[in-house]
């Protein structure tokens, strides 16, 4: 590189966190043998019970295995209906129709790109057997209006907290609120063990029965079996379970992982407070997460909203078509950017079998388009961060 030159800057959309004491954890189920579903696992389980407060945590293979499991406890089955938001990961909508029930859509606010509950409460029907409100890039739905309609219509709520580690609605930590919540532990979240998830739950029964399900649906486990004497005697298998096991060296990583969640939470939230200061110069035309009073975001990702002007379904091609054009030019300077997530419902697979258009759920299907996710991890610098905001005002001025 030459005198004068300045090493091209470039910004992940996210880093995770990986250090000495992670790698010695992974060691350890490799040198003592136990490498699935051990002691591992359960010490994870405990760390991650603790944390949230859940009384069962229960560690499967991805949050999607986790929802998968939880409605399954819940007995949803053919026929049954459970409502989803229209934003969000796609697999809080495949899970329902692996269990050959059905994914019924309802829209989001574009405000806090969480479920509206008044679309929540429309979409319900005699068929609909539960509710699953999304806590989506770590800002926690609205839980007391939730839990509220589930009551009065006696559904179960499940709730999506994939990207809720370290969020809190008043006061009390997401995926501890309704009958069972999800966790994932993707790279993409706040902690990882590479793939991973955990299902939580207050109800002893339910507890026992994720246990169960997610090994096959075997009534006792092989760490329950190692503490025995008769350990050769195979359990017996009342119910039609799964595979859905954590392997120990992710377990162990998981520890290590969560041991350090406390750090990245307050470096994330950090970060995010300061885009919100440095960001307020662009409020014109990018919205920063709006977090209504009485609730701690976690902020899995930090999703803006790209709103020069008020977006509705007939300008929105126009502004996507912009939105992508920025994030073209941001790429090119070195930042990573993304859009917040898909609307599910919109996605081929649910577009052609429930016929759904753009107009059934305007406020996913612009939330798609106009969502722009900005790199945030614990690790970033102010140097990093002040570089990402001047090439958003840049690459904005490029593209306009
Ligand atoms: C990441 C995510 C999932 C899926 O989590 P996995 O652990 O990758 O299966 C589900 N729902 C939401 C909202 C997510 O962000």
């Amino acid at each position: 590189m030459g005198l004068g030159t300045v090493a091209p800057m470039r910004i992940p959309i996210t880093r995770p966190v990986f250090d000495e004491a992670d790698l010695e954890a992974i060691r350890q189920p490799l040198l003592n043998g136990w490498v699935v579903q051990g002691p591992h696992v359960q010490a994870f389980e405990g760390k991650v019970a603790a944390y949230t407060g859940a009384r069962h945590a229960v560690a499967v293979t991805s949050c999607t295995t986790g929802l998968h499991l939880a409605l399954a406890a819940l007995g949803v089955q053919a026929c049954d209906e459970v409502v989803v938001p229209a934003f969000t990961w796609i697999s809080t909508a495949n899970v329902v129709e692996h269990l050959g029930a059905r994914a019924v859509f309802c829209d989001v606010s574009l405000e806090t790109f969480n479920v509206d509950v008044e679309r929540m409460a429309a979409a319900i029907t005699p068929r609909t057997k539960a509710l699953t409100p999304v806590h989506l890039f770590g800002l926690p739905a609205e839980m007391d209006a939730v839990l509220a309609l589930a009551k009065d219509r006696g559904l179960f709520v499940v709730e999506d907290a994939a990207c809720g580690l370290g969020a809190r609605f008043h006061g009390r930590h997401v995926g501890t609120l309704g009958d069972l919540g999800a966790f994932s532990f993707h790279p993409r979240k706040a902690v990882t063990t590479g793939e991973g998830g955990m299902v939580t739950t207050a109800d002893d029964a339910r507890g026992d029965l994720l246990r169960c399900l997610r090994d096959h649906g075997a009534s006792r486990s092989d760490l329950q079996r190692h503490g025995n004497k008769a350990a050769f005697l195979l359990s017996d298998y009342d119910h039609l379970g799964y595979n859905y096991r954590m392997t120990d060296l992710q377990g162990a990583l998981g520890s290590t992982q969560m041991d350090k969640l406390e750090w990245v939470q307050t470096h994330r939230t950090a970060r995010a407070r300061r885009y919100d200061d440095v960001l307020s110069p662009l409020s014109g035309w990018l919205s920063t997460p709006r977090v209504p009073a009485g609730v701690e975001h976690s902020y899995q990702s930090y999703v803006c909203l790209f709103r020069p002007e008020t977006p509705t379904l007939a300008n929105v091609d126009r502004l996507y078509d912009l939105r992508n054009r920025l994030m073209l030019r941001l790429e090119e300077r070195g930042v990573a950017t993304r859009q917040g997530t898909h609307a599910a419902a919109h996605l081929g697979y649910y577009r052609e079998k429930y016929g759904i258009r753009p107009e059934h759920f305007p406020n996913a299907w612009m939330a798609e388009r106009l969502s722009l996710t900005l790199p945030l991890y614990p690790q970033m610098t102010d140097a990093e961060q002040d570089f990402v905001v001047e090439q958003l005002e840049t690459a904005w001025r490029e593209v306009r």
